[in-house]
């Protein structure tokens, strides 16, 4: 058989530990015998990142820049133990907090899901994407613990001069005081990228905040996000029979819990924080979680949801054998093989990755999975089996899909 033809590079950025052997299987088993792989490779793990001073992270992050697709594999971020047990010279940055900022992105999560494994609540029929905002609010908030008696006030100092004042709260008692902040330009962005990524998946977009309450800070994004959409994408909805839809967070939560899903809620930073655990818990594994950074110029960076699976990777290290679930890597790969294909025109790549994606969920149909979901399985025999198996039982039915 001929191999599928490729002709813009993914930007292919390696990581760490139990994800990192993944990754070398998933490309040796599922990518290279069928695929002309043609990758920009930066090696993220934290070895590298260290010698070259965490530059390889931001030059991969230019090149997810230039190229617009990217495929990223679990990588760690340092903490003071990693410091000691990797001897770094510095606790380097979140690689994903430096590729975010440099693509100015949101977050799209959704769950990969299969008839057998049912979520929790009970009525959801498709999967749910939360869209996170990743800049600012509490996240970028300063903090104050009031000592006792005195006045709070919130100040903005103008370039010009202007002073714009407020009072927090006049202390008779200690207590606890913060700020925080966003700014337009981010929410421009993060708007532009949910109307775009609706568009893309043809799913209806639900936006909610808490505007009633937070009369200018809530509101501002709502406003931002109306006025993009009437201006800019009012039509094209209209023509995917697609809908934008604004409602308050907590009347949100309440009919997200009454749906049948299938639609992406766009959610501010700590809402998404919190609404994605709840989702992707509801719906049985983060390693049934795809994950995609979607820039508002159009720039892609598909990863997994979870981590680099460290008590794994020791056991691995052991000589043990692992029953590490690869199903959201693999994901990541033909997510972004499907984009490149898409924007290049190769129709060929595109299919290939809706086959591989079709030969994981076929595998899992026929009771072949990794031990985090044989508990979860109901109605089908089920059986564990380690990565590597899984991985094969992927390709068997892959070159079936293949040959047909
Ligand atoms: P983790 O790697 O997501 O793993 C936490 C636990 O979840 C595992 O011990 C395992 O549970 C289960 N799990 C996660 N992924 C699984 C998979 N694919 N198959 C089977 N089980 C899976 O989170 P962590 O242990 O908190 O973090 C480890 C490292 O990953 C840290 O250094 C952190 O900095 C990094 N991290 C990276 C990213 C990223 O690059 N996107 C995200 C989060 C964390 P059992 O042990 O019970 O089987
Ligand atoms: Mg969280």
């Amino acid at each position: 058989m001929e191999k599928i033809r490729m002709t813009t590079p993914l930007v292919e950025m390696d990581g760490d530990e139990m994800t990192r052997i993944i990754w070398k299987m998933i490309k040796e088993e599922l990518l290279l015998p069928f695929v002309d792989l043609k990758t920009e490779y930066y090696d993220l793990g934290l070895k590298m990142r260290d010698e070259t001073r965490d530059q390889i992270t931001k030059d991969a992050a230019m090149a997810n820049k230039k190229y617009g697709v990217g495929v990223k594999c679990a990588t760690i971020t340092p903490n003071k133990q990693r410091v000691e047990e990797y001897n770094l010279h510095e606790m380097w940055k979140s690689p994903n907090g430096t590729i975010r900022s440099i693509l100015d992105g949101t977050v799209f999560r959704a769950p990969i899901t299969i008839d057998s494994i049912k979520p929790v609540v009970k009525n959801w029929k498709k999967p749910i994407t939360i869209a996170r905002h990743a800049y600012g609010d509490v996240y970028k908030g300063v903090e104050i613990r009031v000592p006792g008696k005195g006045k709070a006030e919130l100040i903005f100092t103008g370039e010009d001069g202007e002073i714009l004042k407020e009072t927090v709260c006049d202390f008779e008692c200690p207590g606890v005081l913060q700020a925080m902040h966003n700014k337009d330009t981010s929410i421009r962005s993060f708007a532009h990228s949910c109307f775009k990524y609706a568009i893309d998946t043809k799913q209806d977009l639900w936006f909610s905040t808490k505007d009633t309450i937070s009369k200018k800070y809530d509101q501002n994004f709502k406003l931002i996000f109306q006025e993009i959409f009437e201006k800019e994408y009012k039509a094209r909805f209209d023509e995917l029979g697609i809908t934008y839809f604004y409602t308050l967070i907590d009347d949100a939560v309440a009919r997200v819990i009454r749906s049948e899903g299938g639609y992406i809620w766009a959610c501010k930073n700590y809402d998404g924080d919190v609404m994605s655990d709840m989702v992707s818990t509801a719906f049985g594994s983060l390693a049934m979680m795809t994950s995609v950074l979607c820039s508002p110029d159009g720039k892609f960076e598909y990863e997994a949801a979870h981590g680099t699976v460290t008590r794994h990777y020791y056991r691995y290290l052991k000589g043990e054998e692992t029953s590490t679930n690869p199903m959201a890597t693999i994901y990541a790969w033909s997510g972004a093989l499907k984009k490149r294909g898409e924007l290049d025109g190769l129709e060929e790549l595109v299919a290939f990755g809706n086959k591989l994606e079709e030969a994981c969920i076929d595998t899992l149909n026929d009771g072949i999975m990794t031990k985090d979901l044989v508990n979860l399985a109901e109605g089908i025999e089920a059986r564990a089996v380690n990565t590597i198996d899984f991985i094969r039982s992927v390709r068997e039915r892959l070159e079936k899909k293949l040959e047909a």
